[in-house]
């Protein structure tokens, strides 16, 4: 089993007896899509909960009540079960435990911990300091704890304007820590949230309801990324000074970041509003509503998330290892098909035209479970363009004049003439088979170079096929600036629509969403929304080439 500085961690407690259960969470904000990121995230909390017989929760951290949607829980949800993760009924929001948050923080005044401030946003801001010049003490740091109660159940009851008071934490406006420079912890606001309506007027930071959810829930190991690695003090700061009935430790990894693509939620936001793309579930995309519809399996990303493991130090993974992940899992499970996605025709000039036969075809080279089918021949049958060459090219065996090459669990059959358009375009490759080598091999023993796919131009089926490249032109996407011109890095040819598309028949009822390698040119799935009975529509899921292998050997 894999294992890591976080696992290491969770067996020591175990071990010394500091926990006899693991308890970890996954705790979304209910604010846009689950994206590879966030799986990187669920495989480690589910992961380990798995690993050491423990819990782990699903609770959306829901405290900000802008931009949350129940669309979002519900795909949330949808996304976590997908991926093979199963919260039971460990299922939380933030949001239930507001009343809870609020009777703790009533303690924390009681303590002298918290104070009311009527200072604006801009005024905290401004008195917070720098990490060169200590801050300055709010005028209403001291006021006295009754005053402070009072105000705050005020606060509560709606007395005050959005933004007039806050409730400050009481730390240290000196510490080197600018977290702990007397956080805000509440906030006025009046909102609809999506669960409490419009029953509450103040809200509780993410920084300070986080620790206390926690804590309510029992969790032995708070995980999280890198970033709120200089929040922890706080973190530890609220359950220290409050009536915390345990006390749970976070502990920070680095955050996942892919090559050519975008993970924020933000930007991603704005693609989908400003239709840059087809919505969340644009095949394009890294949310995982995205890679499932472009024909990703919940195994492929276990496996990438397993791989890339889980470290204290940011880096930037290479698409082609999720590719390989993938390709990986397609390789060994997913059923052979001929379609040719750029096809010209071909003529058997010693073909009866009346004739056509069925050719057996293994559904899988080397997985016998998956059966065979039959695929119809006759005379006219498609070839991909790419296949022939009018002028012999240096190492080029494919299609040429004068030469042989096998169709694919057909015969061999030869180049005797190119019939081509006034325009000077092929129209047509007229070509003789030799009867003899029914199957793909010659009796005689003569070999070819070249084995080629093809479909039967009366029997296949026109479909479309979507061929996708990355969405950034660029490798790194800290390298784009922030603000709108990101959009200026989007690749322009990462979608290719060809509608030319020829399938062989066994494919015309293809499932929404199932999958297949087109022998030769990658793994394909029909698309879950506009793919129909008679009219299917294909994805590319990922290429045949194994690039990742590639990069591994320059490394080496
Ligand atoms: P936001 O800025 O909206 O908070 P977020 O990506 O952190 O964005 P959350 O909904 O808060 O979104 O994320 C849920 C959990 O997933 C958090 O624990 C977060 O740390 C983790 N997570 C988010 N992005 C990544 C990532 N790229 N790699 C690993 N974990 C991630
Ligand atoms: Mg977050």
């Amino acid at each position: 089993m894999a294992t890591d500085f976080i696992r290491d961690i969770v067996e020591a407690d175990l071990k010394s007896g500091k926990h006899a259960k693991i308890v970890t969470r996954f705790p979304p904000e209910p604010n846009g899509y689950l994206h590879i990121g966030h799986a990187k995230s669920i495989c480690l909390n589910f992961g380990i909960a798995q690993e050491f017989n423990g819990t782990c929760h699903l609770r959306f951290d829901d405290t900000n009540p802008a931009a949350e949607d129940v669309e979002y829980v519900d795909s949330i949800q949808e996304d976590v079960k997908w991926l093979g993760f199963d919260w039971k009924d460990k299922l939380f929001y933030a949001s239930d435990y507001f009343e809870k948050i609020y009777g703790y923080t009533l303690e924390l005044i009681k303590n002298g911990k918290a104070y009311v401030c009527d200072q604006t946003l801009e005024e905290i801001r401004r008195d917070r300091g720098s990490f060169t010049v200590p801050g300055k003490e709010s005028p209403y740091r001291n006021r006295s704890v009754d005053e402070n109660l009072d105000l705050f159940k005020r606060m509560r009851a709606g007395e005050f304007a959005d933004g007039a008071k806050t409730l400050r934490a009481k730390i240290d406006m000196t510490s080197p820590n600018m977290n702990l420079r007397d956080p805000v912890l509440y906030r006025i606001k009046r909102a609809t949230h999506h669960r409490t309506g419009g029953k509450w007027l103040i809200y509780p930071m993410y920084d300070y309801a986080h620790p206390i959810s926690d804590a309510l829930e029992g969790i032995t190991h708070s995980i999280c990324t890198l970033e709120f690695e200089d929040h922890r003090p706080l973190y530890d700061w609220t359950l220290e000074n409050g009536p915390a009935p345990c006390r749970p430790r976070q502990i920070e990894f680095a955050r996942l970041a892919v090559t050519h693509t975008l993970m924020s939620k933000r930007k991603l936001l704005q693609l989908v509003e400003e239709k840059l793309v087809s919505g969340w579930s644009d095949p394009r995309l890294p949310t995982l509503q995205g890679l499932r519809r472009r024909g990703y399996t919940p195994a492929a990303i276990r496996e990438f998330c397993s791989r890339i493991g889980v470290t204290k130090f940011n880096s930037l993974t290479e698409t082609a290892l999720l590719e390989d992940c993938l390709r990986d899992d397609l390789n060994a499970h997913g059923p052979r098909a001929m379609a040719v996605i750029k096809p010209v025709k071909v003529v058997l000039e010693n073909y009866p035209a009346d004739k056509t036969e069925e050719l057996d075809a293994p559904n899988h080279p080397a997985d016998p479970s998956l059966g065979s089918r039959k695929i119809p021949f006759g005379r006219e049958l498609y070839i991909e363009e790419d296949d022939f060459r009018e002028a012999p090219v240096p190492k080029y065996h494919r299609l040429v004049p004068g030469k042989e090459v096998r169709l694919r669990y057909a015969y061999f059959i030869k180049l005797e003439k190119v019939v081509k358009d006034a325009a000077g375009k092929v129209t047509e490759l007229r070509c003789t088979y030799d009867p003899a080598t029914r199957g793909g091999d010659a009796p005689d023993g003569r070999k070819v170079k070249a084995t080629i796919h093809w479909v039967s131009a009366q029997h296949a089926l026109k479909a479309e096929a979507r061929i996708y490249e990355h969405l950034l032109s660029v490798a790194d996407p800290n390298d784009i600036p922030g603000g709108e011109d990101f959009k200026k890095y989007l690749n322009p040819k990462s979608l290719e629509t060809v509608t030319t598309c020829q399938v062989e028949p066994a494919l015309a009822q293809a499932k929404p969403g199932s999958a297949w390698q087109f022998e030769r040119q990658g793994y394909f799935c029909a698309d879950t929304q506009d793919s129909k009975p008679g009219a299917p529509v294909f994805n590319r899921t990922v290429t045949l080439r194994d690039a990742w292998a590639k990069i591994e050997k320059k490394q080496i």
